[in-house]
């Protein structure tokens, strides 16, 4: 606090003034006083009077003590002055001043008296002085406790000193006593370092003995330009405290940013002030990043949705607005997510959480919060139900919200708009399920829905049937018609069998031309035959294709759950095992799945898996039959038929593996084997026999479709050293009919080596007599079937003979196959067929049995038998 200033004449002129008026008076009044009790006085000194060096000594000295007690008077009335402040009892003081400006007075009279005998005189300054005496005397009794007070007070100032240093250089803070500095109009022009601590000099890249007395503004200016000055004036200037966290960037000053606490003291300031540059810095970053995450949420393209612990909307993005259709209002403070939500679809989630967490978790906000209660990210597809009812589908993640602490503060979910994402999932999903040609589910889709299906036939004690289609000649119309006709087809198809079928039933494309129809929650069996047999029927209608009528028939397969199949895997594959059968059959019909089919497939797998192993364990062998020239009765040819001695088996029939070699691909090396084989052989037997013998080999379709068969032919030809004009290749109608590129191509260079072409089984297929001119076929087979019935069916007969004169007609030579009696090769001769071959002459015999065969035959019979 600031001590009153005490009112000029202060109490030690007012003392001096009486001493001065007092003296003043006795001068004018000499002897005032002494003059009523004393008469008259011989001078003072008159003693010294004759000793002049003791008056020298005398007057010297008192002169002496009246100057010093004045100095002394002085002196103290200079200190009562300057530490009025600080001095008790100041007129105590006054009081002694003027005991010894009397007592200096005395001394004077002293010398005076020697000369001027103005005794009076002296005995009023010593009377006075006697009074100031004992004035002073009883006022120094005052002053002595005031004493002893002040020495405890400087005592304790000292203490306190010493602690404030040692408190000021142990503080963390940088302190600063100041002490204002005025200009000459007593304007504060800058701040003197009085005190400065350890830590104030090291934050002004200073020592503590450099700064002390330093101006504070003229050695650190930027505290002037940064505004501490002003704010350091205004504290001193009003005594109001201050507490200011201010930037500063200033280059002997090791802050950013400061903290100061600033006081006043009686001639200066305090200044506490702590470097906050770290904080601050930590709190911009804070606050930065908070901007940061503000603008980033703000300009989310994800809604954003904040809630409270309770689940009460506390805070939404532009991006949610937009997507709900809600405004910021509208949701804040007033709704839970729940809004958003399809109860029922809260409902169905809230009964999986129970199920995975093992608590109860009800349908409500704790749904959305199960998981990210447990700390984790709760990521889930969810429908929102915007403002006015529209639905979309959006990508949900939920997470809580937490403090520094890591406490739960509320919850936050983030979503986004995958309504497109699913449009498409559900479009690459369907794509990947459904056939894109016929839109029909394919195997995948077929899979689940048929593992459904079991599951409730397993559960109803219903059944499920499954049926296996396979389009009878599909190939044949693709590879006649083209592709886009074969599409055509399958589309008419898929669209019959779907006609045909109730909704709840599948029909699916298995890939080709198969399909498969899945028929749920049936009573029995017989109600899938019908469906079976109505699908033969449907499908066998002739549809027109290409704006030509055509007949297409398929072939059924069927498989009952849980009957004949306990699995999914197993109905496909018993359905597939009827559907061959059915083929097997005669095509055009269905088969249900049975014990005889089941070990005619179970055969099938075993000649199968047998076949793999039969060229390498040289299981087969050629056999020859001969074929007769009906002209001449010598034989022509012989005809190279396969036979396979399986050692696991025994012996199986070409028919029986022939067709599973087709469908292998295993008729590929078996058929050269065959070639090189025949050629090797019939060198072998035209040499033992010496007769131009024509051997006659059988391709399979397949080969046809090896690029490499004209090589193997040349291969066959060149290893046996066979005339490529004795090599007849039998070809099936089949390989004319397909006319594929590829296979006309191989064909046509097999035809180019010289070898002859003949064509089997003439009359079963489709071909007609252009094919034949077509390929410049040297030979037809006519097929067995009409042969063997040419006794009895007249059509067999009519359809022979019409065979024969065309190909006569085209100078093409036929064969009449299967020929067993003598009444059929009568028939045949008066047709005019040129060669016959059949067990009426020989069964097929191994080749080293060929050349007495031959003998045998031509001896036996006649020419014109
Ligand atoms: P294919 O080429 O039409 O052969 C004639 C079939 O009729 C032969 O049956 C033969 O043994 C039989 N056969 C001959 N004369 C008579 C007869 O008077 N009455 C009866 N009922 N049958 C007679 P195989 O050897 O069992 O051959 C059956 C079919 O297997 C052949 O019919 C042919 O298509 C095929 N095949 C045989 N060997 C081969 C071969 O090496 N390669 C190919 N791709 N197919 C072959
Ligand atoms: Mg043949
Ligand atoms: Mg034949």
């Amino acid at each position: 606090m600031r001590t009153p200033v005490r009112p000029v004449p202060s109490s030690w002129l007012i003392g001096v003034a009486i001493a001065c008026a007092l003296i003043a008076a006795a001068v004018a009044w000499p002897g005032m006083l002494t003059k009523v009790f004393v008469i008259s006085y011989l001078p003072h000194g008159f003693c010294y009077l004759w000793n002049p060096q003791l008056l020298a000594l005398h007057v010297t000295s008192d002169i002496v003590i009246f100057i010093s007690y004045l100095a002394i008077a002085v002196a103290l009335g200079i200190m009562r002055f300057r530490y009025r402040r600080e001095i008790p009892l100041g007129w105590v003081v006054v009081a002694f001043g003027v005991f010894i400006v009397a007592c200096a007075f005395t001394h004077l009279m002293d010398v005076v008296v020697l000369w001027v005998p103005l005794y009076w005189l002296q005995g009023d300054v010593k009377l006075l002085t006697a009074l100031a005496s004992a004035t002073a005397a009883v006022a120094l009794l005052f002053f002595v406790p005031k004493v002893g007070k002040l020495l405890a007070m400087a005592r304790e100032s000292k203490e306190n000193e010493r602690r404030f240093l040692a408190a000021a250089n142990n503080s963390n803070e940088a302190f600063y006593i100041l002490e204002p500095t005025g200009d000459d109009a007593g304007r504060i022009g800058d701040f003197r370092i009085c005190f400065v601590n350890e830590n104030g000099a090291s934050l002004l890249s200073s020592t503590v003995n450099e700064l002390t007395g330093k101006l504070l503004c003229e050695n650190y200016p930027a505290l002037r330009s940064n505004g501490f000055f002003e704010r350091y004036k205004r504290v001193f200037e009003t005594g109001q405290e201050l507490i200011v966290e201010v930037p500063i960037r200033a280059e002997k000053i090791k802050a950013s940013w400061l903290r100061s606490q600033v006081f006043k003291l009686d001639e200066g300031i305090a200044v506490s002030t702590s470097n906050i540059s770290e904080r601050k810095e930590a709190e911009f970053k804070a606050i930065k990043s908070l901007q940061f995450t503000r603008s980033l949420i703000a300009s989310s393209p994800f809604a954003v949705i904040a809630t409270d612990l309770k689940g009460v909307i506390s805070e939404v993005n532009p991006a949610a607005e937009r997507m709900l259709w809600y405004s910021r209002e509208e949701l804040v403070g007033k709704m839970t997510p729940m809004v958003l939500h399809d109860p029922e679809e809260v409902e169905q989630r809230a009964a999986e959480l129970t199920q995975e967490l093992g608590t109860l978790v009800p349908g409500d906000f704790s749904v959305l919060i199960a998981n990210p209660r447990r700390g984790l990210t709760d990521e889930a597809e969810w429908s929102y139900i915007r403002k006015g009812g529209s639905r979309l589908t959006v990508q949900v993640a939920m997470t809580a919200l937490t403090d520094d602490q890591q406490a739960t503060t509320g919850w936050l979910a983030v979503a986004y708009d995958i309504t497109e994402r699913k449009r498409i999932e559900d479009y690459i999903s369907h794509i990947a399920h459904h056939d894109s040609l016929t839109g029909l589910p394919t195997r995948t889709l077929l899979h689940d829905r048929l593992q459904m299906a079991i599951q409730h036939a397993e559960r109803s004690k219903r059944k499920v049937a499954l049926l296996m289609i396979d389009l009878d000649n599909f190939k044949r119309v693709n590879d006649l018609m083209g592709h886009l006709v074969g599409d055509e087809l399958l589309m008419t198809m898929a669209k019959r069998l779907q006609s045909a079928l109730r909704k709840s039933d599948t029909v699916a494309r298995m890939g080709g031309d198969e399909f498969v129809v899945l028929l749920d929650n049936l009573h029995s069996a017989s109600e899938a035959e019908k469906v079976a047999e109505n699908l033969v029927a449907l499908l066998s209608e002739p549809l027109t294709l290409n704006g030509e009528k055509h007949a297409v028939s398929a072939s059924v397969g069927l498989c009952m759950y849980p009957d004949e199949g306990k699995d999914g895997d197993a109905l496909l594959k018993n359905a597939d095992a009827a559907m061959y059968y059915a083929k097997a059959e005669g095509r055009n019909t269905y088969k249900v799945f049975s014990t005889h089919i089941a070990a005619a497939t179970a055969k099938r797998r075993k000649i199968e898996n047998a076949l793999q192993y039969a060229l390498v364990q040289n299981e087969f062998e050629l056999l020859y039959q001969p074929q007769i020239s009906l002209h001449t009765g010598k034989v022509t040819g012989i005809e190279a038929l396969l036979r396979w001695h399986s050692a696991k088996l025994g012996d199986v029939t070409p028919e029986e593996f022939i067709p599973i070699a087709e469908e292998t691909g295993l008729i590929v090396p078996i058929g050269d084997w065959v070639l090189r084989t025949a050629c090797r052989e019939a060198k072998a037997i035209k040499q033992q026999t010496g007769r131009k013998l024509i051997v006659a080999v059988n391709l399979s379709p397949r080969q046809f479709e090896q690029e490499s068969l004209p090589q193997i032919v040349e291969q066959s030809l060149a290893e046996s050293g066979l005339a490529a004009g004795s090599l007849e290749l039998e070809i099936t109608e089949g390989i004319l009919l397909s006319a594929s590129e590829k296979a006309m191509r191989v064909l046509d260079r097999v035809r180019s080596l010289g070898t002859r072409i003949a064509i089997d089984d003439f009359g079963t297929g489709f071909s007609s007599m252009s094919y034949v001119l077509r390929f410049n076929v040297d030979r037809l087979k006519i097929d067995q079937s009409f042969i063997r019935n040419m006794m009895t069916d007249p059509n067999s007969g009519a359809v022979t003979r019409a065979i024969i004169a065309l190909a006569h007609g085209l100078k093409i030579n036929v064969v009449a196959e299967g020929v067993e009696t003598t009444a059929v090769l009568g028939l045949l001769r008066a047709a005019g067929c040129d060669e016959a071959q059949g067990y009426f002459y020989s069964q097929p015999v191994p080749a080293r049995e060929i050349e007495a065969l031959i003998t045998e035959l031509e001896r036996v019979v006649p020419v014109n038998a």
